[in-house]
């Protein structure tokens, strides 16, 4: 989170499953080598993700009006092609339903306004500098083990929610991360059981996903 530059796509219908994997390097690292015969060389490639997908080939599936007649096994194939450990790399998932039409009027209501939203972010940001001179989504895992501290009741939750989501140790990391993120963003010191419960929400819309992962 909070990386500079961002690359924006979706996911699958413009890119194929090979070209996607080699994400998972740069994604985990922040670099690309490259290495031909006896030379290899390395790339600075910290980038931030940001990518949409449909739920199934038609794109309605989950959706209240019901037009979706896409088979299981066409939607397995479908999600298929977006493997466990690309998924594994990115931090927030998000499932966004489809706005009714009065939602989408210019003159809806905004929950929270841009530059308000701007502020709270500038100030998590500074407040992770100058916790480690670096950004939460950087941190290693020793220093996301003493400066990401759990209560021994959030960390039984976070155990109990990898056995039962079947994560992996990767994403445990970067749950963490993400709360001590969530928790930033509001201001407070410690990380509480909202802001984790909040982070492991996050990862819990692929799980469908991840499972046709290989
Ligand atoms: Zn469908």
């Amino acid at each position: 989170m909070f990386d500079s530059g961002k690359v924006t796509s979706n996911f699958q219908s413009e890119w194929e499953r090979r070209a996607l994997e080699v994400l998972r390097e740069p994604l985990e690292s922040g670099v690309v080598t490259v290495s031909r015969a006896a030379r290899s060389a390395e790339f600075p490639a910290r980038f931030q993700l940001v990518a949409a997908m449909n739920p199934c080939p038609c794109g309605w599936a989950g959706d209240v009006c019901g037009r979706c007649r896409c088979s299981s096994e066409a939607i397995a194939r479908y999600r298929g092609r977006i493997s466990g450990p690309l998924l594994d790399r990115i931090d927030l998932h998000v499932e966004v339903a489809r706005l009714p039409p009065s939602e989408l009027r210019q003159d809806a209501p905004l929950a929270e306004d841009t530059a308000s939203v701007r502020a709270r972010v500038v100030a998590a940001r500074e407040r992770q500098l100058a916790r480690c001179a670096k950004p939460n989504s950087q941190l290693g895992q020793a220093e996301t083990a003493s400066t990401c501290r759990l209560s021994a009741g959030d960390h039984a939750l976070l155990e109990r929610a990898v056995d039962s989501l079947q994560l992996s140790a990767r994403s445990l990391h970067r749950i963490v991360r993400v709360a001590r993120t969530i928790a930033d963003l509001a201001g407070e010191v410690s990380i509480g059981t909202a802001h984790l419960t909040e982070a492991i929400g996050l990862r819990r819309a692929a799980r469908g996903l991840d499972a046709q992962g290989s």
